[in-house]
């Protein structure tokens, strides 16, 4: 049994009452987090605060330090983080797995510490010089799903510390014991109350929504659904709190008529069914050009069917369960619908316990479920199209703005077209492809703001202007 405790102003924060934690490949018990309530979010938004201080007024040296040993300390323990990722998360070790979610986080934490906001100077003449500082926000509330439990939380950790900020982590409650793990972990390096982290069920007291109303939480940093992102930018309105958020997709791929589907096959399967379909960038439709439709389900297909399945502890297993039952039901609901309307041609049943095969269905149109609802889960619904015209009209039609992908042997009629895709982020050939060099951020219902690269930065500072 795993079981850490909630790390508050450098210390265990004494344990109440705790809530377990699955293992969504047995179902069986693999730890218990602590259920904390409003006097420990409380607590940890005070030391957070007091914190801040002396954390804010270092100089711009010492918090690179910082975060450079918090990204070594990350690397020190990354096969022990890997492995919890798996026992509650699901997926496996190997492949795009947790080992691989854990590099990410090393290489993301790498090159936060790197990033720097000088001040800039806007205007030096006779008559007066104008700078720009960028000053750090105070308590930042990062909530995180369960996804990518601990690469989130790197992802909104760092840029936090690396600008002078304080931080209060909730993980989701599927997920909480890597996320509580990683704060104990940074908190060796780091001064009491720089990174603290509460965990609860979501059943008695709503911890997510109470750090969105909190006066003295500056910022809420959210990666998760539409819906919740909604109501958090609700409850954040009357303290005028800075948001970023995060949130679902329904990602298109619209492969045009000269691509070759040999060639693209595997990029297509993993831009779709990466951790399982569940990352908020993955591909979750498939337009495809009449003339090599067949051909294109026939590569994907032939490459999909070979991928093993299984508990990711085994390191032969490259796909895991689906994380948790609602996730599972919904996957199961939209695939049932989608067998009515189309063909399946893989997968298609729900395997034992949360297990889900990888399911492409053909012959699904804008207007069925699994096209127009985020499925977050290993389902990939493909659309047969005829004029490339309409396969733009129908990957935009879409509350969401995530991203979108472009498959072609013609890169610069791919780009054309991706000009024209109304999301955030784009990719020829490839799709999901993030980097953290490279600010990612959703339009339209996928989000506010962006992270990542000096763009993502910025967003954990407010600006300054001295006229001097
Ligand atoms: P979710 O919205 O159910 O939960 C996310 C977090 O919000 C959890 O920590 C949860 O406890 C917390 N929460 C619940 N109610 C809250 C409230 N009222 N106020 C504040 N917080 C609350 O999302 P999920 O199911 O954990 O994650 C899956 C979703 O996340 C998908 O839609 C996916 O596309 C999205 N996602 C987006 C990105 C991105 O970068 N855009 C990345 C990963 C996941």
């Amino acid at each position: 049994m795993i079981e850490f405790s909630a790390t508050i102003g450098g210390k265990p924060a004494p344990v109440g009452s705790v809530f377990p934690v699955l293992n969504p490949a047995t179902g069986e018990e693999v730890g218990c987090a602590p259920n904390m309530g409003a006097a420990e979010l409380d607590a940890a938004v005070a030391v957070a605060k007091a914190a801040f201080v002396s954390w804010s007024a270092q100089g711009d040296e010492a918090l690179q330090a910082a975060c450079a040993a918090v990204t070594a300390k990350i690397e020190e323990h990354a096969a022990e983080l890997a492995e919890i990722i798996t026992l509650e998360q699901g997926k496996p070790l190997n492949g795009l797995g947790s080992r691989w979610e854990i590099g990410g986080a090393v290489a993301w934490a790498g090159y936060t510490t790197g990033l720097s906001l000088p001040v800039k100077v806007l205007q030096d003449n006779t008559q007066g010089r104008i700078e720009l500082h960028r000053k750090p926000l105070g308590v930042i509330g990062s909530i995180t799903p369960w996804n990518f439990p601990v690469m989130i939380a790197v992802w909104h950790i760092l840029p936090a510390l690396r600008t002078g900020n304080t931080v209060i982590v909730k993980p989701s409650p599927f997920t909480p014991l890597s996320t509580l793990r990683l704060v104990e972990i940074m908190n060796e390096v780091l001064p009491p109350g720089v990174v603290n982290v509460v965990t609860g069920d979501d059943k008695a007291f709503n911890l997510g929504g109470a750090m969105s109303a909190h006066p003295d939480i500056a910022k809420i940093v959210f990666t998760g659904s539409c819906a919740t992102g909604q109501k958090v930018m609700q409850s954040a309105a009357a303290t005028m709190k800075r948001l970023t958020l995060e949130l679902g997709g329904n990602d298109a791929g619209i492969v045009l008529p000269d691509a070759d589907p040999a060639k693209i096959a595997e990029g297509l399967f993993w831009g779709a069914f990466i951790n399982n379909g569940q990352t908020c960038a993955a591909m979750k439709r498939l337009y495809v050009h009449e003339s090599i439709h067949d051909a294109v389900c026939e590569a994907l297909v032939g490459y999909a069917k070979n991928i093993p399945v299984g508990n990711g502890m085994d390191e032969a297993s490259i796909l895991g369960p689906v994380q948790n039952r609602m996730q599972f039901d919904k996957v199961s609901r939209l695939v049932a619908d989608a067998k009515e309307r189309g063909k399946v041609l893989l997968g298609g049943a729900p395997g034992e316990g949360l297990f889900f095969p990888p399911t492409i269905v053909s012959g699904l149109r804008n207007g069925d479920a699994l096209v127009d609802e985020e499925q977050f889960g290993p389902a990939l619904p493909i659309i047969r199209y005829s004029d490339v015209e309409e396969a733009i009209r129908l990957a935009n039609d879409s509350p969401n703005g995530l991203g979108g992908s472009v498959w072609s042997s013609d890169i610069k009629a791919a780009k054309k077209v991706a000009s024209r895709m109304a999301c955030g982020s784009v990719w020829i050939n490839k799709h999901g492809a993030i980097q953290p060099n490279a600010p990612f951020g959703g339009v339209k219902a996928s989000g506010v703001g962006v992270e990542f690269a000096e763009e993502g930065l910025a967003e954990y500072t407010d600006i300054q202007v001295v006229f001097a």
